[in-house]
């Protein structure tokens, strides 16, 4: 702009001084031209006077030092000239000048020298004899005027473009100076030229509307950020090309980065073959779903492109923890077969036996013990599939089932009653101890939880063995524990035996009537009620199993 300005000034100030010299000059050279011409015409009348007197002897002695004078005959040949021979002269009739003398009385002209150095100013009189006297001065011609004032328009010109050039500078400096120090933040409190007021009022409207949306922006921002970064699931915004744009908490947990991952390319944070094929679909607009494995779970990918007009403008990569849902459907599986499993051993213990029976190839006194059989299979039968029902029960969160305020004491004491003559069928002496203790559950449920102790405590017992069952109060829970004198549980096998369909000793179990769901049913019952279940065992020495339920109002 300055630098603009600056050539302008510049420009124009020389283009005036050389216009002004060419102007000056070309006046100088005409005002001397005229007052040459005037000099001529007084001249020329006075030498017209003096021929006309004395004729021929005028010329005798005349000294013209800056004039030639010239007398011309009627036929124009030259009859005297102040500079040539008058007989080397050619005839001069056809000179402008004379001509226009002998024709009105008095002429004039000018021409230039073969060099154009100089130029002749000529003034031609008639005489009354009818020839004429001619009078030229020479003068220098326009170039030569121009060549001779050459210094000085030189110094004069270095002069003025020296001036014009330190005025340009400090013009356009001044002109752009107020532009300079234009305060852009604060447009309307700027006192610099009127001209600018509508600009500045322009950028002052649209830095409003910039903040107000930018405003707006930051508001849509974090409310974005607090309503992703409270999600348990992850949320990553990239635009088409993989860069992150934003990221909540959950992913860059999982990632094992921070929020200054925004900016980075996506591929960056993770380079692993799933999550490229699956950015590589949703750049080409497809919806794409993945499920990778991290160190924490399994983790669901889902990558849905944005698009705008047929474009694809950014993918949003949501994250979901499968984990739970992964375990749940290897539970499931594992269960099915296992079910399965557990129910094809006795449906084929019962379709051999009838089969036999049907064939009439059963000895008459082996039939009741063959009767027999099919019923203890059969009862084994529907033990396992009453658990499995019990257990799928739970698993759906026993929602029809009521709370109420139930004495666990009196739970068990009905359990008690119930198992003792299978206890004195084993040898096992059962016992009941405690007092009257309250809690709010669900009563089919806390007397499962009792009875399968129980049943498993008398179980796995030994002969003469006893079994100790306790209800006490304590100061926010109820506990109860059921204490054996029996085989006990190896230390490997603690952790499992909650498990579905888990024995520590399969054939054993199974001899004795044994689902394996026993304990499974325990432990949902239990985390239904939000009990602790503890379990204390010596090998050969018997189990100690504790479980603690919160009162409840
Ligand atoms: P089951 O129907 O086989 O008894 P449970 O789920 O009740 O199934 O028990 C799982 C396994 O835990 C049993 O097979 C047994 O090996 C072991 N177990 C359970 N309770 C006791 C106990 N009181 N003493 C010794 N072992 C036990």
């Amino acid at each position: 702009m300055t630098k603009r300005i600056f050539r302008t000034i510049f420009i124009v100030a020389v283009g005036v001084f050389l216009a002004s010299a060419l102007l000056f000059m070309t006046v100088l050279y005409d005002y001397f031209s005229t007052v040459g011409q005037n000099q001529l015409r007084a001249q020329i009348d006075l030498a017209a006077q003096g021929v006309t007197n004395e004729g021929i002897e005028y010329f005798d002695g005349l000294e013209a030092h800056n004039y030639r004078i010239t007398w011309i005959g009627k036929d124009g040949s030259v009859l005297y000239d102040s500079v040539s021979n008058a007989n080397d002269m050619e005839n001069h009739f056809e000179r402008e000048e004379v001509k226009e003398a002998l024709a009105k009385g008095y002429g004039e002209s000018f021409r230039y020298s073969a060099t154009l150095t100089e130029r002749y100013l000529y003034s031609a009189k008639r005489l009354p004899d009818g020839t004429v006297i001619r009078l030229s001065i020479a003068q220098n011609s326009m170039l030569v005027l121009t060549f001779g004032m050459l210094q000085p328009i030189i110094i004069i010109f270095a002069m003025a473009i020296i001036l014009s050039a330190f005025l340009a500078s400090r013009l356009s400096k001044k002109i752009v100076k107020p532009l300079n120090e234009l305060n852009l933040d604060e447009p309307l409190e700027n006192d610099g030229y009127d001209e600018l007021s509508p600009l500045l009022r322009r950028i002052d409207t649209q830095q409003q509307q910039i903040r107000q949306q930018k405003e707006e922006l930051n508001h849509k921002q974090s409310e974005f950020e607090a309503v992703t970064s409270g999600m348990a699931e992850g949320i990553i915004l990239l635009n088409p090309k993989g860069t992150i744009l934003s990221i909540n908490r959950a992913a860059s947990k999982l990632f094992g980065t921070d929020s200054f991952v925004v900016g980075e390319d996506i591929l960056s944070v993770n380079r692993s073959l799933a999550l490229t094929e699956l950015l590589q679909k949703a750049e080409e607009g497809k919806h794409a779903e993945a499920v990778m494995t991290f160190d924490s779970g399994k983790y669901q990918l889902a990558a849905s492109p944005v698009t705008a007009n047929d474009e694809v403008i950014g993918i949003v990569v949501l994250i979901l923890d499968v984990t739970e849902k992964e375990k749940a459907e290897q539970m499931r599986r594992e269960f099915t077969a296992n079910v399965s499993h557990e129910l094809k051993t006795p449906l084929h213990t019962i379709s051999g036996y009838a089969e036999l029976l049907s064939n009439g190839m059963v000895k008459q006194e082996d039939i009741t013990a063959f009767s027999k059989r099919i019923y203890t299979e059969a009862g084994r039968m529907i033990c396992l599939v009453e658990d499995i029902i019990k257990l799928s029960h739970l698993d759906e969160g026993a929602e029809d089932m009521k709370q109420e305020n139930t004495d666990l004491f009196v739970l068990a004491d009905h359990v008690v009653t119930t198992l003792m003559p299978e206890a004195k069928k084993t040898g096992v002496a059962i016992e009941l101890h405690g007092e009257s203790a309250v809690l709010c559950g669900i009563p089919q449920l806390l007397e499962s939880i009792v009875y399968n102790l129980c049943d498993n405590a008398i179980k796995y017992n030994r002969k003469n063995g006893s079994v100790s069952v306790t209800v006490k109060n304590e100061e926010a829970s109820v506990v109860l524990s059921v204490v054996d004198t029996g085989i006990g549980i190896p230390e490997e096998h603690k952790e499992r035996i909650f498990e579905r369909f888990y024995r520590v000793d399969k054939s054993h179990s199974k001899e004795i009537g044994g689902t394996g769901l026993g304990l499974s049913i325990v432990k949902h019952a239990a985390r239904l009620h939000q009990a602790e279940i503890e379990l204390q065992s010596v090998v050969g020495k018997g189990t100690a199993v504790t479980v603690k339920f919160p009162k409840k109002s």
